[in-house]
């Protein structure tokens, strides 16, 4: 994976890619670029391994959810189309969203690679993502974080998230210091519109009926699948994982 600012590919006057702990990280050079799905449930830590996975590989993190909720805070078009399926925790239209893939991977800073968080959810999405990864040559590696469903309850229940700089925590797993008030800008933290319970539900429906199927498509397609247990390590220990995957592309 050719990389810009801390990419993999140590070519001289590249700097190596730091790592989670700070220190050089050992990965070596995958061959092409790479799309990297995470895939899983809601409040399985695909946002969190997004994160730490663009600092570890210098690729863009690509995840619909924030890109639609950012479209709703701007109140455009696509906004005000999509806010009331956001708030009942029903998938947007297909359309809708390939629309928003296809011009995102356009951009410069994808063409070495990407991570996809949220992103394909739908059949649709899946054979769309297939074809626009076909067409760039691209070679696609799903990782699944698999989480036992109690977790995942406990996780997306306990969810706050400051409204200033977007940090999540959790009431159980990743406290903040002072309850209620966000570590980095002391802004008054808040539940998600769609971690309210009655929306995890629908959210977690919609996964089990349109997303989940997915994972015999990627099967059937012969494509790279990848199971990760994700439910009681640290983030730090599953991305460690998610390294090792990596480094046998
Ligand atoms: P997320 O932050 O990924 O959990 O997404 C939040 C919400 O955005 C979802 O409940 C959907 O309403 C919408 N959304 C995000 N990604 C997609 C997608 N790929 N397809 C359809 N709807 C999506």
């Amino acid at each position: 994976m050719a990389l810009r600012k801390t990419g993999l590919l140590n070519t001289a006057g590249t700097p190596e890619p730091v790592n989670v702990q700070g220190d050089r990280s050992q990965i070596p050079s995958p061959k092409i670029p790479l799309a990297l799905v995470l895939f899983g449930s809601p409040g399985s830590g695909k946002g969190t391994q997004s994160k730490l996975l663009v600092r570890e590989l210098g690729i863009p993190q690509i995840s619909t959810g924030d890109m639609l909720r950012e479209h709703v805070r701007n109140g455009n078009g696509v906004g005000t189309k999509v806010e009331a399926k956001l708030k009942a925790g029903i998938l947007v239209k297909d359309e809708v969203v390939n629309v928003l893939v296809e011009e995102r991977l356009a951009q410069p800073d994808a063409a070495n690679g990407f991570i996809l968080d949220g992103y394909p959810r739908t059949r649709a999405q899946a054979e769309m993502l297939c074809r626009m990864l076909a067409a760039r040559g691209i070679h696609e590696v799903v990782i699944h974080l698999v989480v036992d469903y109690n977790v995942i309850i406990a996780r997306l229940t306990g969810r706050r998230q400051c409204p200033v700089c977007g940090t999540l925590y959790n009431d159980i797993s990743k406290p903040p210091k002072v309850p209620g008030v966000c570590d980095l800008d002391g802004a008054k933290l808040v539940v998600r519109e769609d971690d309210r319970e009655e929306v995890i539900r629908q959210r977690l429906e919609a996964y089990e009926k349109q997303t989940r199927p997915l994972l015999d498509y990627f099967r059937e397609k012969g494509k790279s699948l990848y199971e990760i247990d994700a439910s009681h390590d640290a983030p730090e220990q599953v991305f460690r994982k998610i390294e090792a995957l990596i480094r046998k592309q």
